[in-house]
């Protein structure tokens, strides 16, 4: 028993849909599948577009209908086009009447947004499983939510026990294939919600653990995790094997663009992921805690970030000091991605996105006590692997950036990364530096 995961950016046109058909008949033909899918590339974002240019609301909603029934005529044939036209043209005629209201209303709740973005998957769901049976696979869509989550619209936080009973449905179901939707959720209330940006990778890992399946594969665009982004880093390697905690240390970095929870169901979970490409061979496996064969394994750069330097004599000391600080992080809705303080505790650290630093930085003018608030462009880069918890090559890592003024050093989870921070324009020399001990050690 497996979920497949298909990727919105490889489900472009019809030669897509060929590969995917032979990717799923391939695993089906072995076990019980549930296939996840994400919206057809593009479409989310296209939702997006509409709820917030609702003048164009309509018109947005009328190209997606239209690509999808254009895209069912190439892949679809006989009474399966006409049975998955009926429905693509079902859920169109829901979206467009909510996308007249938002455009004549000229107003939107984050409830009704994703409310419109549940619409991308689900037509996605609709169009797969109508062309795995168009091609006489033993498939059935399910283009509804299997995931019962809180009212959080646009990042919704998944319960547990709920979602397993909802999921179960989907073993009912006697097909062997079952294509259902990635991404979205619904309240106990049955409204529409989402659980964040690429999250049909999680859902799928999440349905893993739920299914007590043992094995989640994510066919994505590329062939698997790399050591570092192939653009910027020529020596870029494909990564064999990641443990779950290095796994999860990359994804929250922002490797390859996965949801930054797509690993945590496997922790409490025996299951495998692999992380493969459609259009070339290769993969990353994702199994199991660190073990003494991980030495390590890639590097994860941001480099539009701004340090945010509090200086003060004042707060030496005081208990409260450093809550004041981050309070005002939170109060200005600012999300902080480093923080540091040295033992003398006349600095306090912050490392935020460029595009939070100025309202923060005003924020934090308010505060009494403070010397001087400073502003500097910076970059974190990172480094991941279980080895990092060897001496010899923690020792070997903390030399490459011993050449750099390092403004702090911090450890991951279990002590499986370390992120440098160092200012903007030495980051990505200090990342090449770095990539190039990863490569030597990879394994
Ligand atoms: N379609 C959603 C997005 O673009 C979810 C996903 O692709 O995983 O964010
Ligand atoms: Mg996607």
């Amino acid at each position: 028993m497996l979920v497949v995961k298909i990727g919105g950016s490889i489900q472009k046109d019809e030669r897509d849909f060929e590969l995917i058909a032979n990717r799923i008949s391939q695993y089906s033909s072995r076990d019980r599948t549930i296939v996840v899918t994400s919206a057809l590339k593009g479409v989310t974002n296209s939702l997006i577009e509409a709820t917030e240019n609702r003048d164009k609301a309509v018109e947005i909603v009328s190209e997606i209908y239209d690509r999808h029934v254009k895209l069912l005529s190439k892949i679809v044939d006989g009474p399966e086009f006409d049975n998955a036209f009926k429905s693509i043209s079902k859920l169109a005629d829901e979206l467009f009447r909510i996308a007249w209201s938002i455009k004549v209303l000229d107003e939107i709740s984050a409830r009704v947004r994703d409310y419109i973005l549940s619409f991308g998957e689900r037509m996605a769901s609709v169009t797969l499983g109508a062309m795995l049976r168009s091609r006489k696979m033993d498939a059935q869509s399910y283009p509804e939510p299997l995931l019962v989550t809180d009212d959080s619209f646009g990042e919704a936080n998944v319960i547990e026990d709920l979602s397993a009973m909802e999921a179960r449905k989907v073993l009912d179901i006697p097909s062997k294939i079952v294509v259902v939707p990635g991404f979205i959720g619904k309240t106990p209330t049955e409204r529409y919600t989402t659980v964040g940006r690429g999250g049909s990778d999680y859902t799928a890992t999440l349905l893993g653990k739920l299914l007590g399946f043992p094995e989640v594969r994510l066919v994505t665009e590329v062939p698997g995790i790399m050591t570092a982004d192939p653009r910027k880093f020529p020596g870029a390697k494909t990564i064999s094997r990641l443990s779950l905690e290095e796994a999860m240390e990359l994804a929250q970095m922002g490797a390859k663009r996965l949801h930054p929870r797509t690993f945590e169901p496997m922790f409490d979970r025996d299951i495998r992921v692999y992380i493969e490409g459609l259009y070339d061979e290769g993969y990353t496996l994702v199994q199991g805690t660190c073990d003494s064969s991980d030495k390590l394994k890639g590097i994860a750069v941001l480099d539009d970030l701004k340090l945010i330097s509090v200086e003060s004599t004042n707060i030496v000391g005081k208990i409260g000091s450093a809550a004041r600080v981050m309070e005002k992080a939170r109060e200005a809705g600012v999300n902080i991605i480093s923080l540091s303080q040295p033992a003398s505790e006349t600095t306090i650290h912050i490392v935020v996105d460029s595009k939070n630093a100025e309202r923060l930085s005003s924020r934090l003018q308010e505060l009494r006590d403070v010397d001087s608030i400073n502003v500097q462009d910076a970059s974190a880069v990172s480094v991941v692997g279980c080895g990092l918890r060897n001496k010899e090559l923690f020792r070997e890592v903390l030399r490459e950036a011993s050449s750099f003024e390092v403004a702090s050093i911090s450890r991951g989870l279990r002590n499986v990364s370390a992120t440098f921070v160092v200012k903007k324009d030495e980051g990505f020399n200090l990342a090449k530096d770095l990539h190039e001990v990863v490569v030597k050690w990879i394994n």
